[in-house]
């Protein structure tokens, strides 16, 4: 598991301003990477990665069975910084049933025509599962920040920093009120930079097997890099709370990313201190006599 030491300071202080740059895109640039060293953090990466794995599939198993808790997981970034990957590697081992995924587009004319949090709500996860947002209802202070005439009918059409204070001031009751109904929520905002990003484009443009993943969109929405990345600190800020805050994780190496996310998700739901439900002394009499009953089954006797 990753030191806590080390965790701590991914996470946005709440009621705190947040400049990115305070943030390493790269966990080789810090103090503590540079002493470590490439090698043995790829390393170390794989191990933790596969520990969280066998711990997770445990966690979700426990969650499902114990039925108090839900846990919802908001995954946020520039395009191509490994949201897709990081769910596909973290969430190798855990039980589908117990797991949804939910990726959010461009919302239809019909859920325009609803309150911004109504599509979410639909989508969130029921008790004893893990829901996964790719993108979520901060898509709607973030997207729609950088490009307000995408807000669709009924709204400003120059909205003001009231409007948008307003949105945090709901994300955050909302966020309460899933937290006070059982829900835990762990927020990632998988922080590229922009020389990676160009790095992974290419790779999208040049490897045919990924021209697949490449959208017109992704080159005009990166001209916008600094509006996406004021809107990113805007929201960072404004809506990492205790209940649920935002870590910012160094997502320009791929294998440190996915550890350290699985290793948040997997203490996170350990630290729920959840516990297999017990079974009552009446149950534990007829488990008892059907156990006995069972044993006493001939070993070849097909009749009924
Ligand atoms: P990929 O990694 O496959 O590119 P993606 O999550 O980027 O995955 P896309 O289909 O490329 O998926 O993009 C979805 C687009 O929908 C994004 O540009 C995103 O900003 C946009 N979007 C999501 N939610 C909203 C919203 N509420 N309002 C406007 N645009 C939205
Ligand atoms: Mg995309």
């Amino acid at each position: 598991m990753i030191k806590s030491k080390y965790l701590k300071k991914l996470i946005v202080e709440p009621d705190s301003e947040v400049n990115l740059k305070d943030f390493p895109s790269d966990w080789l640039d810090t103090p503590e990477g540079k002493e470590i060293g490439k090698e043995l953090i790829k390393e170390r990466a794989a191990e933790i990665l596969e520990e969280s794995r066998i711990q997770l599939a445990q966690a979700q198993e426990l969650l499902y069975a114990s039925d108090t808790h839900s846990v919802l997981i908001v995954l946020q970034a520039m395009d191509a910084a490994g949201k897709d990957g990081t769910i596909r590697h973290v969430m190798a081992g855990v039980n589908p049933q117990g797991c949804q995924v939910f990726s959010f587009k461009k919302p239809s004319a019909e859920e325009l025509d609803h309150n911004f949090l109504w599509r979410y709500m639909k989508s969130l996860p029921e008790r004893g599962r893990i829901g996964i947002f790719n993108r979520s209802y901060y898509e709607d202070v973030l997207v729609v920040k950088v490009h307000p005439e995408w807000l669709g009918p009924g709204a400003p059409a120059d909205p003001d920093s009231k409007f948008w204070q307003q949105r945090y001031e709901d994300i955050n009751n909302f966020e309460k009120h899933l937290s006070r109904n059982g829900t835990l929520i762990l927020k990632f905002f998988l922080h590229v930079s922009k020389d990676e990003q160009k790095r992974r484009f290419l790779e999208r443009l040049t490897n045919p097997e990924k021209h697949w993943k490449f959208s017109d969109a992704d080159l005009e929405e990166r001209e916008h890099w600094k509006s996406y990345r004021k809107a990113f600190e805007d929201a960072l800020a404004a809506t990492s709370t205790k209940r649920a805050p935002w870590h910012v994780v160094p997502a320009d190496r791929k294998y440190v990313a996915r550890a350290i996310v699985a290793d948040i998700i997997t203490t996170s739901i350990q630290g729920l201190g959840l516990k297999y439900p017990e079974v009552s002394a009446e149950k534990l009499v007829k488990l008892n006599e059907a156990r006995v009953k069972l044993e006493g089954h001939a070993a070849d006797d097909d009749s009924p």
